[in-house]
């Protein structure tokens, strides 16, 4: 097992597979970003390599994101490969959904689990406007493929203010009086170039609650407001489906944290909301055995920081948000 300083025990990898993407959401990358060249991300031997090394620490949990993580060539094979390695116990995914439709079927029969879908507005002008290039109905069509294909869907929507923040999540809210999915709200996050825009549309959570109950009356706490993953859980009155809240700016979850993330670049990153970050690309690729990568892995987990400093303005700027993996 693998424990930090704090005696956290971090066995959830997040991998991200590219930090390319096939829409450009306003929070996470601004529209003329250059992605990295494909010979700097790893390879899908190298990931292989990398989850085999992850699993014998005690690493169970993985997910796999990016950037799109559907528009990395082999994602089925990929998939197949990690569901396929000893000790590994779930694999998931973040997606846009976009490409869903063609591949949710595949990649369920490759061990792909679970999928969280983001979608942070139905309504389609808006949904524009957010993702500048992307068109809700093909987010829909990824959730019903992803339904039909066994996997466990939830919805993801990251609250942007004037953009998303008033009938959008009340609408998004409502589905789960309908459907049994967990609809999740995301606080924005600071990063990188987009800093400044994200600062300005931080919505808190208190305020959604408001907006939600106000509309479709009161939420009740779920499981005692213990946290599932990430999210504070609420349920509407007879609501088959859940609604949560993730939000790390204002509610940080640290000491629940037991997550690492692999940046598609290959680098070790213990926190998403700071810089810290150990290279393992560049050992892998000059022959490191596997215990050399085991021990630069153990330093590193235990390194991982505590807390985020975005209320002393400490600002992750060395990434955006596509190239962590969020
Ligand atoms: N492309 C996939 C997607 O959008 O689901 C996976 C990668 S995306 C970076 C992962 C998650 O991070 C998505 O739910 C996205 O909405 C969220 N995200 C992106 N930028 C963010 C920010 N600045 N603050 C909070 N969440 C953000
Ligand atoms: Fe792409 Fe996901 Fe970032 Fe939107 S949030 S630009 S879909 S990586």
């Amino acid at each position: 097992m693998s424990f930090d300083r704090f005696g956290r025990n971090i066995n959830y990898l997040r991998i991200s597979l590219t930090d390319k993407c096939n829409l450009r959401c306003v929070y996470c990358m601004p529209e003329d970003i250059t992605f990295r060249p494909r010979a700097e991300l790893l390879q899908d031997d190298e990931i292989e390599r990398l989850v085999q090394i992850f699993a014998g620490l005690g690493f169970r949990k993985f997910r796999l994101t990016g950037g799109e993580p559907t528009v990395r060539a082999n994602v089925v094979d990929i998939v197949g490969r990690i569901a396929g390695t000893p000790g590994v116990q779930t694999v998931a995914m973040t997606t846009n959904g976009l490409l869903l439709d063609k591949l949710a079927q595949p990649l369920a029969e490759a061990g792909l689990q679970r999928v969280n879908i983001s979608i942070d507005t139905l309504n389609q002008a808006k949904f524009k406007k957010v993702t500048r290039w992307g068109d809700v109905e093909d987010v829909w069509d990824g959730i019903h493929a992803a339904q039909e294909a066994g996997l466990g869907v939830k919805l993801n929507a990251v609250v942007v203010r004037n953009y998303n923040d008033k009938e959008d999540v009340v609408d998004l809210a409502r589905l789960t009086l309908h459907q049994s999915w967990q609809v999740r709200f995301i606080e924005m996050m600071p990063f990188g170039d987009v800093a400044d825009f994200q600062q300005a549309g931080v919505v808190s959570q208190e305020e959604l609650v408001a907006t939600i109950s106000a509309k479709l009356g009161p939420l009740s706490v779920v499981n005692y407001g213990r946290l599932d993953g990430e999210a504070q859980l609420y349920r509407l009155e007879n609501a088959p489906g859940a609604i949560g809240f993730i939000s790390s700016v204002t509610q940080p979850f640290c000491a629940s944290c037991t997550r690492a993330r692999l940046t598609a670049d290959g680098r070790l990153r213990l926190c998403l909301l700071r810089e810290k970050e150990v290279d393992l690309l560049t050992p892998l690729r000059n022959g490191a055995g596997d215990d050399d990568l085991i021990t630069i892995i153990e330093e590193g987990v235990w390194q991982k920081p505590w807390g985020h400093k975005l209320g002393e303005d400490v600002i992750p700027l060395n990434r955006a948000m596509s190239e962590i993996g969020g």
